[in-house]
This record gives structure tokens, sequence and C-alpha cells, in this order.
């Protein structure tokens, strides 16, 4: 035992996170914050507080970005604001200060189907939005948003057999379904149903 221990490495967290591929941020995009009431508001919140919980099951928690997080999320937010990372600013401010230009943003009235080759890029986008029903076409006017400030996006849908009807629309179970393909490598129905 005693030989054993002499060869063991021994790493500290941060040695071995610096062997680690880089981590993809996933950020929520609050641009459209100021149309929430406050109940709302209150779910969004929630929902933030709850996919950073799940990243934390990951990764280290710090990959979760909020973008346009003004003063009333910042009161708002129960979760630990220091941890994540509370941008004041537009996300394609904040993905150029980290030399991003591509992101896939998770739509669900995108024409293609989220796949295992769009876990390259170095960010994922998801709208910090809560409404009832899908019947309000939302999130392409973040991808739009992303586009006229020079960002490169990847329209991606989450279906379950083919379909977005049957897809849970929560902020964090859109990224619990993420995590579970892209770090588990589970088929998208199976991850779907997981969060169902
Ligand atoms: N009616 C809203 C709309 O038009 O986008 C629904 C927003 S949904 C409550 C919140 C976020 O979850 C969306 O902005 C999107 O990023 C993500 N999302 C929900 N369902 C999705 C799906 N089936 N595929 C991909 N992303 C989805």
């Amino acid at each position: 035992l005693c030989m054993m221990e002499k060869f063991e490495p021994v790493l500290t967290p941060e040695e071995l996170r610096s062997r680690l591929p880089e981590w993809p941020y996933f950020i929520i995009d609050l641009q459209l914050w100021d149309k929430h009431t406050q109940k709302e508001k209150g779910k969004v919140c929630l929902q933030i507080n709850q996919s950073y919980g799940l990243l934390r099951d990951y990764f280290t928690g710090g990959e979760l970005a909020v973008t346009w997080a003004g003063e009333e999320f910042r009161s708002m937010f129960h979760g630990p604001l220091d941890r994540i990372t509370a941008y004041k600013g537009p996300t394609a401010e904040f993905l150029k200060e980290k030399g991003i230009d591509e992101v896939v943003l998770l739509d669900p009235w995108a024409d293609e189907v989220l796949s295992e080759e769009d876990f390259e890029v170095r960010a994922f986008v998801i709208g910090g939005i809560v409404d009832t029903g899908h019947d309000k076409k939302l999130t392409p006017k973040i991808g739009e948003e992303l586009e006229r400030a020079g960002i490169k996006v990847r329209r991606r849908k989450i279906v379950l057999r083919g379909d977005v009807t049957g897809v849970p629309d929560r902020i964090n179970r859109i990224l619990g379904i993420i995590l579970k393909m892209m770090v588990e490598g589970k088929p998208m129905d199976e991850a779907v149903y997981e969060f169902q």
C-alpha cells in the first residue's frame, strides 16, 4: 500500500478541471423579461435556480450564464448569484467577450432537430421565457437578435418521436434533456421521457 501511494498522482480539483476539455456555456437569455407578469418572473427565477442545481450535478454550475440580468432579476433570484454568471448586457456581447461566434439556440419553432454534431459548439442558448401553451412564437426573436449582432445561430428543436408536442418546455427540463444527451449519451426520446 505504501508503494502504491507513492505513485498515486495527487491532483487538486483545479488541476483536474484544467485537464478536461472546455465546457460549454449554457445561457438563459432574459431579453423578454419585461413581457412577463410578476408571477411569471418568479417562475423564470425558480427555473433558473433549478437549472443551476442540474448543471452543478454534471459540471460546476459556473457554466450557467444569465444574460440581460437586470436589477429586478437580481433581487428576485433566490439562488446563488455569485456562483452563476449574471451578465447585465445582451447575449451577443457576452459571447463576444468569451470569443464565441456560433451558438445553438434551443427553439421549438426550428426546422432542424438537435443532434450530436451540435454538441461541438461552445454555447447553448435557452429562452428565459415562461408561457403556457406553445402558441406564441417568441424564441425565434432571440435568434434574430443574435444574428443581427453577427453571431451564427443554429436553431434546433427537441422532439419526442418526431414531434415537439409532449416535450416539456420548462427551462430547466430543456437543459436537463440536453445534459442527458450530451454527458450521458442518451438518445433524445429517452432523455425526454426522463424529464416528462
Ligand atoms: N412559446 C414560447 C416560444 O415561442 O418559444 C415557449 C418558450 S419555452 C417555455 C422556454 C424555452 O425553452 C424556449 O425559449 C426554448 O429555448 C426552450 N424550449 C422549449 N421547448 C423546446 C423544444 N421543444 N425544443 C427546443 N427548445 C425548447
